[in-house]
């Protein structure tokens, strides 16, 4: 009764709420990769990855062609044992992200019928650590926007009660982040977290000078300041300066997260549950880091993230980025100041059909 019955994907675009430019990218549009995944018992679960704009048609054709195949006739309850052998199916292409991707999508579809099964929501099947999680804004800190616009997107997160807000850096100059960082600070006041990130744009000897002009103003993480395979970069950073460095957003692996943690490269972890394969490997990266005394602070998809956050209890923030209002009938609850995990049975996200149906391309 519990046999997975068929599995399906489907490519949906998303167009993206706001320009976002950071130093490397901008932000095109969302592909969407939504696995559905039907039961004899006749329930569906619906899971999810994504990707910025390119390479969502390859996620869809490994899902079609290596993995779904693979699926009906199995027991949808083990979970562990069905990412092992999609795992295995694509050790010739892991790891790497088209195939986290592609896991994911699955992963996190069967995380939704786990939980739709037991009829509770995901944040307490997944640990049920605190439904109350600190948000920090992201939306208005692109490096594209002029400061008066960073500073009154700082201000009004901080009105609102956020914890904090996050400024892109990586322009040419360092004394023209500084100025950009300096006026939010100057206007935020000393108790409010200010994050930085630069999208993995700098050298070790570029980061470790740039660290060193924001130095006055008590930044909160410095995240992706270098490429994200210089795990030796990151360390000679972090013994350079005070400022936390925050990474994960670009790791595809568990035993990426390990490296950086034993080798004190990371002081906040970013696991993001698209790129890490699901939310199997991204609890254990959660846990793992816990263990060395490091928070979980993840990348981006506030809607799902939100219920892995309250699910453990080294969950630091989720970073505001709306991005599925298009598709889904509900948005992340916020009240003051903070987002509430959903209390709907699975993942707790409202999903649009029609709306997804029309955006949809494969
Ligand atoms: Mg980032």
């Amino acid at each position: 009764m519990t046999r997975i019955a068929a599995a399906t994907v489907a490519l949906v675009d998303v167009e993206v709420e706001t320009v976002r430019t950071d130093a490397v990218q901008s932000f095109a549009k969302q592909e969407t990769v939504v696995v559905e995944i039907t039961t004899d018992e006749g329930l569906t679960g619906t899971g999810y990855s994504y990707t910025i704009g390119t390479g969502g048609h390859s996620v869809v054709e490994l899902l079609r062609h290596s993995l779904l195949p693979l699926l009906p006739g199995q027991d949808s309850r083990e979970i562990e044992s069905l990412w092992k052998l999609l795992h295995a199916a694509t050790r010739a292409t892991a790891v790497g992200a088209i195939t986290s991707l592609a896991l994911a999508a699955v992963d996190t579809a069967l995380w939704d019928l786990r939980c739709l099964r037991a009829n509770e929501p995901l944040w307490r099947v997944a640990g049920g650590a605190s439904r109350r999680v600190p948000l920090y804004d992201t939306e208005h800190g692109w490096l594209q926007l002029p400061i008066d616009e960073l500073v009154a997107g700082a201000v009004a997160a901080r009105d609102n009660g956020w914890g904090g807000t996050k400024i892109k850096v990586g322009k040419p100059s360092a004394v023209e982040d500084a100025e950009r960082l300096r006026a939010v600070r100057e206007a935020t006041g000393p108790s409010f977290d200010i994050m930085i990130d630069a999208n993995q744009s700098f050298t070790a000897a570029e980061a470790i000078r740039r660290a060193e002009t924001f130095r006055d103003l008590d930044l909160f993480w410095f995240e992706e300041p270098l490429p994200a395979d210089d795990v030796s970069g990151h360390v000679r950073l972090a013994d350079s300066t005070t400022v936390p460095i925050a990474v994960g957003e670009s790791m595809y692996s568990i035993a990426q997260f390990r490296d950086y943690l034993q080798r004190g490269g990371a002081s906040i972890v970013q696991p993001d549950v698209a790129r890490i394969g699901g939310i199997t490997p991204w609890l254990k990266v959660a846990h793992m880091a816990e263990a060395f005394n490091v928070v979980v602070a993840p990348h981006f998809l506030m809607e799902l993230h939100v219920n892995l956050v309250a699910a453990v209890p080294n969950g630091r923030y989720v970073e505001h980025i709306p991005q599925l209002r298009a598709i889904t009938t509900q948005e992340m609850e916020i009240v003051g100041g903070h987002a509430l995990a959903s209390e709907t049975p699975g993942l707790g996200i409202a999903w649009n059909r029609d709306a997804m149906d029309n955006r949809r391309v494969v």
